[in-house]
This record gives structure tokens, C-alpha cells and sequence, in this order.
């Protein structure tokens, strides 16, 4: 057992100052400061987390696990995400995905690399397909694929208003989003699309004729990098009214041009009246940072982006865009979990699982506990991946 003594409690509602316990990879209990009767023949791991922030570990909703990228050429593909990524990120959930490259990558390396991640310790799940549509799938079938695996709970990224994508029709749209969205009920589990968004002009334009000609409602699908340029992140003022939006955090500072700073990006939803529950972060971590010459189309430089963002724009919307931290970790935590129906993730409270962070009172992250083990202790990282 561990006990996480008279930390400052992020629920992510602050609760006070008070001793958290945990015991078989749970949270078994959040009291105030005094022995418990219960545990009182126990000797437990005690952190002290005095003057500390206790906060749920992040959920990080479109990570390219596997790996991604490849636009500059096979020397361009990008490595996977290795476990001290994360940790070091304080993300103890991913959503892998797969990206680009529906071609010579498959959703198979995906679920391979989503059951690495959990026997090394966190928690991870994923989304079918890639980009285009018809989009490639595990079993043939996007539907199959998801009632059939528990680790997979929607589809995407499938690409929009983007010279990457396959274009679709809305009616072929439509087909595609009413298949996911009966998988998700047959498989108990999300049935999100995730939709890569790109740079085209009026690129919500498909998710609401989408909408408008079905009976399928905007909380089936999360169009991330609503921040990639000031015209999407214009209109996502009006769309995430809607339904949920995803700030990309991980490709900031790279295009600082074009992009708008994902913190700030989180202040202005707000204040355009954006209801909180709409907005995620998510670092499209080991995605690659592609930048092409606007005019000839050609590419110019690639990155590769990492988890870490999250933490940083986390820390940037509480200390420079003035957002309480119980607000901001919402994004991270709460919001997260529930557009992806994560039951026991993004909340400190007893039953949920033992994912928790304690940071110091400037947002820097000090101990990582995912499912009840640490992974990283004062700063020092205690379990690292199997060939890191
Ligand atoms: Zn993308």
C-alpha cells in the first residue's frame, strides 16, 4: 500500500489538505489527516506531499503509439513512444493512433504497441484506421475491429479538410460514422471518430452536414488541431458550442506562425463561451511535425512531438492565461475520460484507478503513480520501458 500523506487534493476539485491511500492498483481511500482504523496494522510507502499539489494522472487522447509520420520520405517515420516519455509527461493513459501512413503501417502495430504500454504498467487504449477512408482495419471491418478488441474504442485519426485526406462524401461519411457509432454499442465502449483537421477553409463544413442528414450527434466525434490555424480555431468558437474540441499541444511552439498558443487557445474558448466540458489537450505526440512551403506544397522540416506538452501548456494555462488549476486539469482528466467512456481514469476518488501525480506549487512534476505502482519518484524515474 502507499500512502500519500497531506497532500493539497485535486480531484480535480480542490478538496483540501488530506492523506490519500492506495492498495491494489486503486484508490482506496481519501481521508483527512489521522490513522486510519482500517489500515492501522499496515506499514504503508508514505510519500510526503506536504505544501504539495496531489492531481489525477493525464490522459493523453491522440498519442501515435506506434509511431507515424513519413511524409519527407521512409527516413521521416517517426519511433514509438517509449515509456519515460509519458512518464516523465505525467500521462499515465494514452489513446494510440495511427495517422498518415494507412499503408505501409497497420492498426495491428497499434494494439501490439497498446499491449506493450500495459505490461510495462500504464494504461492504454486505441483507435482504429487512419486517415483515409476506406480506412484500414485489423479484421477487415472497422465495426469488427471494435467490438471484437477491448483495447480499441472508436476509429480515427481519419482526415479532414486536409490535402492528406481521402476527401470523403458525406454521404460515404455518414456510412462510415453510423458504422462506428453501432460498434461502440455492441462493443460497450466509446464508438468516438477522431478527426484529423486540416488547413482547407470551412473545414467543419463535413462534420455539420455530417450531423444536419443523420441522426448522429456531435458527442460521437472529436476533430483535434482546432488550433492549428487561426481560421479552424475561429470557427471551433462556434463548433465547440457543439460538440467536444481538441487542442493539439505538442506541435506549439513549431509553427508559432500559424498556430495558436494551445493555452491561450484554452483561455479564448473559454471566454467565447465554449462550455468547459467541450475542450481536451492532447500532445499528438510522436506524430511528425511536418511544415510545407504554403505556395509549391513541398516539405520543408519534420519534428517529432512529445507527450511533455501537455504539462507545459497545462502549467502555462494556470500561471500565464490565469485558469484555476481545478479548471485546466479538466482538460487532462475529467473531459478526457468521459468523451472516451473511461470509467476509472481522470478522477482522484475511492474505487477509481490509483493514477496519481504530485507536483510541487509550480506545476513541476515530482512523483508519477499509474495503477497503483511508481514510476517516478522526486524527479527520479524508477521504472523505465522494457529497451529504454
Ligand atoms: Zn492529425
Amino acid at each position: 500500500m502507499i500512502l500519500i500523506k497531506e497532500g493539497e487534493i485535486y480531484t480535480p476539485d480542490f478538496i483540501g489538505t488530506k492523506d490519500l491511500w492506495v492498495g491494489g492498483g486503486k484508490i482506496l481511500a481519501i481521508e483527512d489527516n489521522r490513522v486510519m482504523a482500517d489500515f492501522k496494522n499496515i506499514k504503508p510507502i508514505i510519500i510526503d506531499a506536504k505544501g504539495k499539489l496531489v492531481v489525477p494522472g493525464l490522459i493523453d487522447g491522440h498519442v501515435h503509439i506506434a509511431g507515424a509520420g513519413g511524409e519527407g520520405g521512409p527516413a521521416t517515420r517517426t519511433p514509438e513512444l517509449q515509456l519515460t516519455e509519458m512518464i516523465k509527461a505525467g500521462v499515465t493513459t494514452v489513446i494510440g493512433c495511427l495517422g498518415t501512413d494507412g499503408f505501409a503501417r497497420s492498426p495491428i502495430d497499434v494494439l501490439m504497441k497498446v499491449k506493450a504500454l500495459r505490461a510495462e504498467g500504464v494504461s492504454a487504449w486505441m483507435m482504429t484506421g487512419a486517415y483515409q477512408l476506406p480506412t484500414p482495419t485489423i479484421t477487415g471491418d472497422v465495426a469488427k475491429d471494435i467490438i471484437y478488441f477491448e483495447e480499441i474504442i472508436g476509429a480515427g485519426e481519419i482526415a479532414l479538410s486536409d490535402h492528406r485526406s481521402s476527401n470523403p462524401s458525406s454521404e460515404e461519411l455518414a456510412k462510415f460514422a453510423a458504422h462506428v457509432r453501432i460498434a461502440g454499442l455492441l462493443g460497450g465502449c466509446a464508438g468516438i471518430i477522431n478527426f484529423h483537421m486540416g488547413d482547407a477553409k470551412n473545414p467543419f463544413k463535413p462534420i455539420y452536414d455530417l450531423v444536419k442528414n443523420s441522426e448522429l450527434k456531435y458527442k460521437q466525434f472529436l476533430p483535434t488541431h482546432i488550433n492549428r490555424n487561426p481560421w479552424i480555431f475561429r470557427e471551433s468558437k462556434n463548433y465547440g458550442k457543439d460538440g467536444p474540441v481538441d487542442i493539439t499541444t505538442s506541435s506549439y511552439p513549431y509553427y508559432p506562425d500559424e498556430e495558436v498558443k494551445p493555452s491561450k487557445a484554452f483561455r479564448e474558448l473559454l471566454a467565447a463561451g465554449v462550455p468547459l466540458e467541450h475542450i481536451t489537450f492532447s500532445s499528438d505526440a510522436c506524430g511528425s511535425l511536418p511544415a510545407f512551403d504554403t505556395h509549391t506544397g513541398e516539405l520543408l522540416r519534420i519534428d517529432r512531438g512529445l507527450p511533455i506538452a501537455n504539462l507545459h501548456e497545462l502549467r502555462d494555462s494556470v500561471l500565464v492565461e490565469k485558469i484555476s488549476l481545478s479548471q485546466a486539469l479538466r482538460v487532462l482528466t475529467t473531459n478526457p475520460a468521459r468523451i472516451f467512456k473511461l470509467n476509472t481514469k481522470g478522477e482522484l476518488a475511492p474505487g477509481k484507478d490509483a493514477d496519481i501525480l504530485v507536483l510541487d506549487k509550480d506545476l513541476h512534476l515530482e512523483t508519477v503513480i499509474a495503477n497503483g505502482q511508481i514510476f517516478m519518484q522526486n524527479g527520479k524515474i524508477l521504472k523505465k520501458g522494457t529497451y529504454e
